[in-house]
């Protein structure tokens, strides 16, 4: 059998990790012998087909062909209405544009490995709602993996980070990669993870970062009698890999100077690392407050943080280092790496789901495998009429930050003689008002015909990769109707999943 993967799908950057006999977690590097690949897609349009291009190359691509490269999905994943029209003329769901990351992913595993991939952990940011996690098990399911499951990133980095130093305490996990800000807080104790609360922000990231700097860089191109670069898509594509380098190398050095050539003249721009820093400080802040934030929903007060974790590339910055260190009011772990750890972590938990179903012992631990206690990260709710108003309210079943898996019930009867069927809305968010909910899916559960008034329970679970389903038990005959996935509203149906990884394996992915 071949074994199971690790994989950080990210949303600028990916990486696949597997676990050695010798129990190290290790990342395998794609065919260009790089450990991680640019989530990006360049679509290539030959004799009408697509013969899409992944990674760097793609990346260097978005200058030159900016209409034809997809970066970014990850911030579309569970947009139902979302597509990337080639101009070949076919039209790319997210999920497609993922999975054919995931190919190459897939295969460049296999490369590195000499052997078949198949089944993989996959990583997505603890906020991820039902919608997201689905179309991501989705993409993986297209890209011909079998998806043992959905694995939030924080916990994946204190799975590497835990098993490295046998690490025992309270945990802040800080991710600030390119498009996402993840910061979550957890209990590490004798080998179990426990999530005590989680918030990020799905539109905040280095981008936003090298957003700033082009504004920037423009406006000092327009003072020296530029033109304004804004105006020129081409333009702003090409001062996206500049701002991006000079912002790397703000880094490590205090000053750097960025070319722009614009109206075939040459400009200069010179950016210290003090103006950079002045120019997103609000950007900075803002993932303060969420940090500060989920520290007090969670009760727990710096003093109590035994270690934190940097993850994602933009903690590179030394701002954020000496933000979070001040706040923490200690050092950040210096062996957590960056790009890495979630990766190793998926990796990890892949072997954890392959001893499990195989019974084979894991090099990596002595005794009981690891368990992580994930929490919800959304509210799951189901729409009612309240009896004396009359009105639809929202109400809540399972409260965000409850541990997985969470299952809980409500009673209830029906209402007309014979009735075939109980139809459930089940919603994600906290407001009783269902205009300010977001109604996941639907489903109506079929009864045995009976007079009104006959009693059932519908229990509603949040499964270990927080993916919702509904169970419906006929309480007049006390037997379980079945468990039922919901029809939902933003996710592809398994026809169109099963058409989707048709389309995709018909491609030629670079
Ligand atoms: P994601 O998890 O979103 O895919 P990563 O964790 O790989 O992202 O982080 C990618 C981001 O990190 C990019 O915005 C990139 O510009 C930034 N980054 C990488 N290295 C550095 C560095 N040395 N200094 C500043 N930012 C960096
Ligand atoms: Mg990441």
């Amino acid at each position: 059998m071949s074994r199971a993967v690790g994989i950080d799908l990210g949303t600028t950057y990916s990486a696949v990790a597997i676990l050695r006999d010798t129990g190290e977690p290790e990342v395998l590097p794609n065919r260009d012998g790089e450990n991680i690949t640019p989530s990006v897609v360049l679509f290539q349009a030959f004799d009408g087909r697509d013969d899409p291009l992944v990674g760097t190359m793609a990346k260097h691509s978005a200058a030159s062909a900016p209409e034809d490269v997809v970066q970014f999905v990850k911030r579309n994943m569970g947009e139902s209405a979302w597509r990337f029209n080639s101009t070949s003329g076919t039209a790319y769901a997210a999920e497609e544009v993922s999975a054919i990351i995931l190919r190459r992913l897939k295969e460049d595993a296999e490369l590195a490995l000499g052997e078949p991939v198949t089944d993989a952990v996959i990583t997505v940011p603890a906020y991820f709602d039902d919608a997201r996690r689905t179309a991501t098990r989705h993409a993986g399911k297209i890209a011909g993996l079998n998806v043992l499951r959905v694995l939030n990133e924080p916990t994946a980095a204190a799975l590497s980070f835990g098993l490295d130093t046998s690490a025992e305490g309270t945990v802040l996990v800080y991710d600030l990669g390119g498009g996402t800000f993840d910061v979550t807080l957890m209990r590490i104790s004798a080998g179990e993870f426990d999530v005590l609360g989680t918030d990020g922000d799905r539109n905040l990231g280095g981008f936003d970062f090298d957003n700033r700097l082009i504004e920037y860089i423009a406006a000092k191109v327009e003072e020296q009698g530029g033109p304004d670069l804004l105006d020129d898509n081409a333009q702003v594509v090409a001062l996206r890999e500049k701002a991006e380098m000079a912002k790397r190398s703000l880094t490590t050095v205090a000053t750097t100077t960025v070319h722009v050539s614009a109206d075939g003249r040459p400009f200069r721009v010179a950016v210290e690392r003090s103006e950079f820093e002045r120019i997103t400080a609000d950007l900075v802040n803002r993932t303060r407050d969420l940090t500060q934030h989920v520290l007090e929903e969670a009760g727990v007060s710096w003093g109590q943080v035994d270690h934190v974790l940097l993850v994602g590339g933009s903690t590179r910055m030394p701002m954020i280092r000496s933000l979070v260190e001040k706040l923490a009011g200690k050092a950040a772990d210096r062996s957590v790496h960056p790009d890495e750890a979630v990766a190793l972590g998926a990796a990890i938990q892949a072997a954890m789901e392959d001893s499990a179903a195989t019974g084979a012992d894991i090099a990596l631990f002595e005794g009981a495998a690891p368990v992580i206690a994930d929490v919800t990260s959304q509210s799951l709710g189901v729409i009612q009429v309240d009896p004396d108003t009359g009105r639809d309210v929202n109400t809540i079943v399972i409260p965000r930050n409850s541990k997985i898996p969470a299952k809980l019930s409500t009673e209830g009867y029906t209402v007309v003689d014979n009735q075939t069927s109980i139809n459930v809305q089940v919603t994600e968010g906290d407001d009783t008002n269902p205009d300010y909910v977001v109604e996941i899916g639907s489903k109506d559960l079929p009864i045995p015909p009976y007079p009104k008034g006959a009693p059932v329970r519908v229990t509603y679970a949040y499964d270990i990769d927080q993916t919702v389903f509904v169970e419906l038990t006929d309480l007049t005959a006390n037997k379980s109707l079945g468990t039922f996935t919901l029809d939902r509203l933003a996710n592809l149906t398994d026809d169109q999943v099963n058409a989707a990884a048709r389309k995709v394996s018909s491609l030629s992915v670079q």
